[in-house]
């Protein structure tokens, strides 16, 4: 789907799978905050040295060079170590992998190589002016912010990874961020490809400088411009009215994304979102069982296993046919499947005596860690727990490539959906704790 734009997708885009969360523990137990202080100090530096060569070698060879290790040469760069930043724990390689140096050793992720350098970064200039980051640095990304940057105007500037949707932090003030927004749509009224963010975030900037009563007029501009076949217009307009809490006109914004593409999960997950919010707990429900998915084997069993469990008592999924069970692949230093816990727990202890019943499948491979978290937390359900982490028999035979992963099996022992989680969960357990057809 194309619809990944929105704050809440992207949102979700940037929440930890569960391989960045072991990363980011590891980073947390190391993390040197005087250090990276430095860090970040020296990153800057050559920063500014680098625009410096740049602008040498844009001089003498009337362009811009095509990769950063272009600069490799002492007229340009005295020291090559200054494409190396000191936070860089990926061996002299930029984060973004489109952005890394053909010629390694370089930290830096350079905007304006060959792939970037057409419609990609001409567009964005002649929006947002020069503040368009020319070089970033990602090794700091930390909680309040992603990128270090250095701008096409050569100023050093810090930003979320996705710049566009907070762009402020490019601009030295709120109100120079909109002039520039304002005069960059004058310039491409109808630019299909960034009017979609450049709307939202100006619409968020006018209502963090109380200037709600723009934003009517931005909206009714906007429709004049959106493409109708663009799913991504759909929720930058959508976004707009929700700021402006018109949520009448939210629904009806997705409920026309719904007849266009009625099987986008996102556009589901919106207008169950959308009917909460309007007090339609029904139609809310509805559209939460139609976000969560069938899994396409439905109907057939899956497949039965017999592990031991923590207590090292034998369990298998046979012995709980009757019940619905929810089995839970997660881990504890999985954030996603942690911030779910006290959502399944409400849910074991509602419909425990109804017929729930939840096995966690553990990938951690700290025992003591696990141990420890199942008793703070008071989990009662059992856990199938071997420390082999991914290559967890059980996870093994379920093909599970990411977490969480909670499939939740009606009575007989049929998947009913391998997403069920969030609110979607206790709507799904009480339909399926009612059919007493296979008991
Ligand atoms: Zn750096």
């Amino acid at each position: 789907m194309k619809a990944i734009l929105t704050m809440g997708i992207l949102l979700g885009l940037l929440m930890p799978f569960a391989s960045v969360e072991v990363a980011a523990q590891r980073e947390i137990a190391d993390f040197d905050a005087e250090k990276e202080a430095k860090n970040i100090e020296i990153c800057t530096q050559n920063l500014i040295a680098i625009g410096r060569s740049i602008q040498t070698y844009e001089k003498e060879n009337g362009d811009f060079p095509e990769w950063l290790s272009d600069l490799h040469h002492p007229k340009y760069l005295p020291d090559p170590d200054i494409l190396i930043c000191p936070s860089d724990k990926n061996g002299g390689k930029a984060i973004m992998f489109r952005s890394v140096d053909p010629n390694m050793p370089v930290s830096y992720g350079y905007q304006f190589h060959p792939e970037y350098r057409g419609d990609r970064i001409a567009d964005r200039r002649l929006i947002y002016g020069d503040v368009v980051p020319l070089v970033r640095c990602r090794h700091h990304a930390n909680r309040e912010f992603h990128c270090l940057n250095l701008s096409f105007s050569y100023k050093i500037t810090i930003s979320i990874s996705f710049w566009e949707l907070q762009p402020e932090q490019l601009y030295e003030t709120e109100r120079e961020a909109i002039a520039a927004l304002e005069i960059g749509l004058q310039r491409q009224p109808d630019n299909a490809s960034l009017s979609c963010y450049v709307y939202p975030a100006l619409a968020r900037l006018y209502i963090k400088t109380g200037r709600d009563g723009d934003v009517d007029s931005l909206i009714d501009q906007f429709k004049s411009v959106m493409d109708p076949d663009d799913d991504r217009d759909y929720f930058a307009l959508a976004d707009m009215l929700e700021m402006m809490a018109r949520n009448e006109e939210v629904l009806q914004t997705f409920k026309e994304c719904e007849e266009k593409n009625p099987k986008d999960l996102g556009v589901l997950e919106k207008l169950a979102e959308i009917f909460q919010k309007l007090g339609n707990t029904d139609k809310a429900k509805e559209y939460q069982r139609k976000a969560a998915p069938v899994f396409p084997i439905v109907g057939q069993s899956v497949p039965d296993f017999t592990a031991t469990d923590l207590d090292g008592n034998p369990i298998s999924l046979q012995e709980y046919r009757g019940k619905v069970v929810l089995l839970d692949f997660w881990a504890v230093w999985c954030g996603p499947c942690i911030a779910e816990m006290p959502n399944v727990k409400r849910v074991y202890e509602n419909y425990k005596d109804k017929g729930f019943d939840v096995i966690g499948i553990s990938l951690d491979t700290d025992e003591n860690r696990l141990r420890n978290y199942l008793k703070e937390n008071a989990i009662a359900w059992r856990q199938v727990f071997s420390g082999k982490g991914w290559q967890s028999p059980v996870s093994q035979q379920y093909s599970i490539r990411g977490i969480p992963a909670p499939w939740l099996l009606a009575r007989d022992g049929t998947p009913i959906s391998h997403r069920a989680r969030g609110r979607a969960l206790e709507a799904l357990v009480a339909e399926a704790v009612k059919d007493r057809s296979t008991h």
